[in-house]
């Protein structure tokens, strides 16, 4: 018999290949042979991020499998994206296991996929190959998506998601976040009623992989979320991963990180820097950006801010006139920071944040307290959690046009930073979070006995 050997499958955006990548990792140090399929687009873009560095530590084996689109098609058009994927995907993983098991002597033995890939899960188990589903989000909000069948059948939802009545908040139960109908995820993806509906179908499709799985990891734990694991009994904790657990580098990213960053914090004050950064999707329109300049400018604090080449919809970010001249020294922007450092570094005070999942366990795991600031998908749920259940941070609010205004970004800093109780909590939720994931800790417990499995 060969070695255990798991292929790997994300959902092929930066949110959910980067948790993949990270398990993976931890696997490989545990001696299982991994296997890590990115679409052809993404491979690309992990490999043109860390050259020939990429995998230095060679733990990981990277395929990748076509997306389905065109070149130079919108890979952010997640409707688009996730049609495609649904139509192409079960036959190039179908083809890729054969092909793997023909050139290998260590044939698959498992495949481990994102739960939002349940497609893969489902080639697997046509395979007979024993599957497990990765949950790399809140497990309230598997719990929300598990619950759509009960919100049609209670008149909340129609057949496509469409909430039927406007004002009434989704709450499963009362120790978890109340969602605004609104803010549920398959409606803020974009504005279009049918991405809505390639979005929501997806999602019901692959509740159906939580019931089928061997095996439902998620990237959380019981000192986080404890209720919510009560709504889901096959979900169990093995997270948060944390970034000191990675070896080498990370080959996930899809763009290069500036290291510089980490020696500009070197110089700052413990507790002074605000860290402002959205994720990889994120997308601000002209005013929002400048307004967010012009607050982070008014706060007289240093800050870190990760502009993505692709944040702002123009040619050119729209930075408040002078505006270089004015911050100076005081201000660090980087296309792409490595983030998990940054998070860990002593000069950090606050996180201005989307609120993505892998950004608020970053975050968590680091005592970091938040600025909440979320667009779409899962954001609003994970800040009601920041701020509303954890209390370890605060929620940003809109002007009536729907800006988030540099007098309110200042106040809302000034607020946080001083605001000691939510810095004590921040530190108290650190050490759950890390307990967890220490030896014998709840998360760990799941890690090991999985591992077990797979190498039995
Ligand atoms: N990230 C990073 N450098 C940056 C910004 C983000 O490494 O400058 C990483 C971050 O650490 C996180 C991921 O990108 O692991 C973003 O995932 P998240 O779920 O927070 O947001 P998404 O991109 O899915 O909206």
């Amino acid at each position: 018999m060969g070695k255990p050997h798991v292929l790997v499958i994300p959902y092929p955006t930066q949110g959910h290949v980067i948790p993949l990548v990270e398990l993976s990792q931890n696997l490989a140090k545990q001696g299982i042979k991994i296997s890590f399929v990115n679409t052809v687009f993404n491979h690309k873009r992990v490999l043109d991020a860390f050259g020939e560095k990429v995998n230095e530590n060679g733990l990981l084996h990277l395929l990748s499998v076509p997306d389905g689109l065109e070149d130079g098609e919108d890979r952010n058009q997640l409707g688009k994206l996730t049609e495609r994927l649904c139509q192409v995907m079960p036959t190039q993983i179908k083809e890729l296991i054969h092909k793997v098991n023909e050139s290998d002597d260590d044939k698959i033995s498992c495949v481990l996929a994102d739960i939002t890939m349940g497609l893969a899960l489902d080639v697997a188990a046509e395979l007979g190959i024993p599957t497990v589903g990765l949950w790399p989000a809140a497990v309230f909000q598997l719990a929300m998506l598990l619950s759509i069948p009960k919100f049609i059948d209670d008149g909340l939802i129609d057949e496509i998601g469409t909430p039927l009545m406007k004002h009434k908040m989704f709450q499963l139960s009362p120790m978890n976040p109340s969602i605004h109908p609104m803010n549920l995820i398959w409606l803020n993806i974009d504005d279009s009623l049918s991405t809505q509906k390639i979005i929501f179908d997806f999602l019901v499709r692959n509740n159906k992989v939580v019931e089928t799985s061997d095996w439902v990891l998620c990237n959380s734990s019981l000192e986080l979320e404890l209720q919510a694991f009560n709504l889901v009994p096959k979900a169990l904790p093995i997270g948060p991963f944390l970034a000191t657990n990675r070896l080498g580098n990370l080959s996930g990213n899809f763009w290069p990180e500036d290291p510089t960053c980490l020696q500009w914090l070197d110089q700052q004050s413990p507790g002074s820097v605000i860290y402002v950064a959205f994720g990889s999707l994120t997308v601000f329109d002209q005013i929002q950006f400048q307004e967010l300049a012009l607050g982070l400018e008014i706060t007289e604090r240093p800050f870190l801010w990760v502009v993505r080449e692709d944040i702002t919809k123009g040619k050119h970010h729209n930075y408040p006139k002078g505006f270089n001249v004015r911050v100076g020294n005081r201000c660090r922007i980087v296309s792409w920071a490595p983030q998990a450092a940054v998070l860990g570094h002593s000069s950090i005070a606050c996180f201005i944040s989307h609120c993505g999942w892998n950004s608020t366990m970053e975050g968590v795991s680091n005592g970091v307290p938040f600025l909440c600031w979320p667009y779409f998908a899962d954001q609003f749920l994970n800040e009601s959690y920041i701020s509303d259940i954890w209390k370890i941070g605060l929620k940003l609010q809109k002007d009536e046009g729907g800006i988030i205004r540099k007098e309110e970004i200042k106040s809302k800093v000034e607020q946080l930073v001083g605001d000691e109780n939510c810095k004590t909590r921040a530190i108290e939720l650190k050490q759950m979070v890390i307990k967890s994931v220490g030896d014998g800790g709840s998360s760990d417990k799941v890690f090991k006995n999985f591992v077990q499995w797979l190498k039995s």
